[in-house]
C-alpha cells in the first residue's frame, strides 16, 4: 500500500484501488469458484475492502456471482467466477503466407479462430491494409456480439523493439514499420490499445496461460518455421531484453564450415534445424505444409533418408537446446510450428544431445516437449497479453466505485 505524511493523493489513490481491483480479479481466475472470504484471507486486504472491490468487478462484469455455495460450517458463501461475458480479446499473428486471427473471452473460452490467406505485398502499406482488413472483420463480429475489444496485439515474425516497431521482418519484407500505429490508423483510432511484439514472445504467453506447462515460471518457446526464434519467460516473466531483440537464437552458430543462412552468416542454428533444413529444399511458403505432411508419411515408412535427415536435424536442434539449458536452465522448452508434427523423430536425438551437452545432472531439470496447442499459438499468445495487460490492472471502464 502507498502511505504518505501527507496522505494519499487522489490518484496515489486510484491507483492503489486499481491494483487490488487486479489483485482480486487474478485471484478469482485463478481460483475460481472462490467466496469473497476466501479473498480476504489469502490477499491480506480486509472483508470490507474486498467487498467494495468485487461490488465494483461485479459492475463492470468481470466477475460474477454464482448461485453455488460452498458447504462448510457456519454461514453458507456466495460463490464468485470470472464474468467478462461483454469482453473480447484479440490476438493476430501475421505469417509469410497467411494471417491468424483468435478471439477469446475474458476467461480465456475461443470466441473465434480464423486464417486468412495473405500476401505481404510490395509495401508495408499493401501489408497493412490486408491485415487491417482482417482485423475490421473481427472486430465487427465481436461487435455484433455486443462484446467490447479489450485490445489487439499483433504477432511479427521478426525484430520487434519494446515500443513494437518492427524494425526487421525479413520473410515480410518490412523494415523500421510501425505497424501498430498504422492499424490504429487503418482502423481508424478504434479505442482499444493495439501491441505489436515478436511471434516466439506471444506464443510464449500462450504456453505460460494455457499449454500443457501452464504456470510454468521458466519456459522457453522455439518457433519451428523457417526461421527459429525463441520466446523466453524467467522468473514468471517474458524476457526481451534491453531493446526487445532477446531470443534470436535461430542466428547462434553452431558450425562455420555449416550451410549458408538467409542472414548472410554460416552454419546458424536455423539453417542446420530449421524446418528448411528437414525439406529437401525450400519450398514456397504455400508448399511447405504438404512437404512436412510427406516427410511424416516417409518418417512412418522407415525412409532412410527422410530418418537420417530428421536425426540430423534433431541434433543440431539438440545442440541449440542444450545452450539454452545450459545458459537459462528452464524447466521445459517447448517446440513450436512444424516441429510438432516431426517431433517423435526429433526428440530422440534432442534428448541425446541434452544429456550430453548440459553440465547439470538430467539437463538441469530441463524437459523438451511438443506443444500442444494449435499452429496459432503466436495468435492465441495475442489475446494472452491482452489479458496479461487485464490482469495488471488496466481495467476497462472507470473507476466507477472510489468510496
Ligand atoms: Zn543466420
Amino acid at each position: 500500500m502507498i502511505t504518505s505524511t501527507t496522505g494519499p493523493q487522489p490518484a496515489d489513490f486510484a491507483d492503489v484501488r486499481a491494483t487490488n481491483l487486479a489483485v482480486v480479479l487474478r485471484f478469482v481466475r485463478e481460483h475460481a469458484p472462490c467466496s469473497r472470504a476466501d479473498i480476504a484471507a489469502s490477499t491480506g486486504l480486509n472483508k470490507a475492502t474486498v467487498s467494495s472491490l468485487v461490488a465494483d468487478l461485479i459492475d463492470r462484469r468481470l466477475v460474477r456471482e454464482t448461485g453455488l455455495t460452498e458447504n462448510r460450517v457456519g454461514r453458507p458463501a456466495t460463490m464468485l467466477v470470472l464474468d467478462g461475458s461483454p469482453y473480447a480479446a484479440i490476438g493476430v499473428e501475421i505469417n509469410v503466407d497467411h494471417v491468424s486471427a483468435v478471439a477469446t473471452d475474458l476467461a480465456g473460452e475461443r470466441l473465434l479462430t480464423w486464417r486468412r490467406s495473405f500476401s505481404a505485398g510490395d509495401s508495408v502499406n499493401q501489408g497493412v491494409a490486408s491485415v487491417g482488413a482482417i482485423i475490421r472483420r473481427v472486430v465487427n463480429r465481436m461487435a455484433k456480439e455486443e462484446r467490447q475489444v479489450l485490445g489487439l496485439a499483433v504477432a511479427v515474425p521478426g525484430l520487434v523493439d519494446v515500443q513494437g516497431t518492427v524494425r526487421l521482418a525479413p520473410n515480410l519484407g518490412w523494415r523500421d514499420a510501425d505497424i501498430g500505429g498504422d492499424l490504429a490508423k487503418a482502423l481508424r483510432d478504434p479505442g482499444f490499445p493495439i501491441q505489436v511484439d515478436n511471434d516466439a514472445n506471444l506464443a510464449a504467453l500462450a504456453e505460460q496461460r494455457w499449454g500443457a506447462h501452464a504456470g510454468a515460471s521458466d519456459l522457453v518457446y522455439l518457433t519451428g518455421e523457417i526461421g527459429v526464434g525463441a520466446g523466453i519467460i524467467l522468473d514468471g516473466r517474458l524476457r526481451r531484453g534491453g531493446l526487445g531483440y532477446s531470443g534470436e537464437i535461430g542466428h547462434v552458430q553452431l558450425d562455420p564450415e555449416g550451410p549458408e543462412c538467409h542472414c548472410g552468416r554460416r552454419g546458424c542454428l536455423e539453417a542446420m534445424a530449421g524446418i528448411g533444413a528437414v525439406l529437401r529444399k525450400i519450398p514456397s511458403p504455400a508448399e511447405i505444409q504438404i512437404e512436412i505432411e510427406e516427410s511424416v508419411r516417409l518418417a512412418r515408412t522407415g525412409d532412410p533418408g527422410t530418418l537420417a535427415a530428421l536425426d540430423s536435424v534433431g541434433r543440431s536442434l539438440g545442440r541449440g537446446v542444450s545452450i539454452l539449458a545450459n545458459l537459462l536452465n528452464p524447466e521445459v522448452v517447448i517446440l513450436g510450428g512444424y516441429y510438432v508434427p516431426l517431433a517423435p523423430w526429433l526428440l530422440p536425438a534432442v534428448h541425446e544431445e541434452l544429456s550430453d551437452r548440459v553440465i547439470a545432472a538430467e539437463a538441469g531439470g530441463c524437459q523438451v516437449v511438443a506443444s500442444t496447442l494449435d499452429h496459432d499459438a503466436a495468435a492465441l499468445g495475442g489475446a494472452a497479453r491482452v489479458l496479461d495487460s487485464i490482469d495488471s490492472g488496466r481495467l476497462p471502464g472507470g473507476l466507477s466505485r472510489i468510496p
